[in-house]
């Protein structure tokens, strides 16, 4: 998945998502991307949350909803990330270690940050200072 997230001069907030689906899908799949809530949400007082990975996983905890609703009572959007994450891990206490889902989120002030599961999850960052640079979300599997 490729998902996006804008502020723009004005303060509002957007989203966007793509997807390729996973592989071997079974006919019919629908993954977390075209689910508001699960790959993408974006609520303009607060902020957006976006997600790539088995989106089986990120649809059971309704991920970036979540996200959005733990940035709403206060947390840093990357903490928020990683409490999401860890989410998943406790739902999957077996398999958790071979599964990867990663979120990237962006608040109302302009703050960011991602975690994920696995080593891997590396996003680009473009604001009026950085043009673009190239960062690696933290991740839970160390
Ligand atoms: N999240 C997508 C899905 O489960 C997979 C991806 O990361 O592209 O369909």
């Amino acid at each position: 998945t490729i998902g996006m997230l804008a502020l723009d001069a004005q303060g509002n907030l957007s989203g966007a998502c793509t997807t390729s689906g996973m592989a071997f899908k079974m006919h019919g799949r629908v993954g977390d991307s075209p689910i508001i809530g699960a790959g993408l949400y974006v609520d303009n007082e607060v902020g957006g949350a976006t997600s790539t990975g088995v989106g089986e996983e990120v649809i059971r905890i309704c991920g970036s909803h979540l996200v959005v609703e733990l940035m709403r009572q206060g947390y840093p959007p990357e903490k928020a990330c990683q409490e999401a994450v860890e989410r998943i891990v406790k739902k999957n206490k077996q398999r958790a270690s071979q599964l990867q889902v990663g979120f990237l989120a962006l608040n109302k002030k302009g703050e960011y940050g991602a975690y994920c599961l696995q080593k891997g999850f590396s996003y680009a960052v473009c604001t009026s200072a950085d043009k673009n640079v190239l960062l690696d979300s933290k991740f839970y599997f160390k």
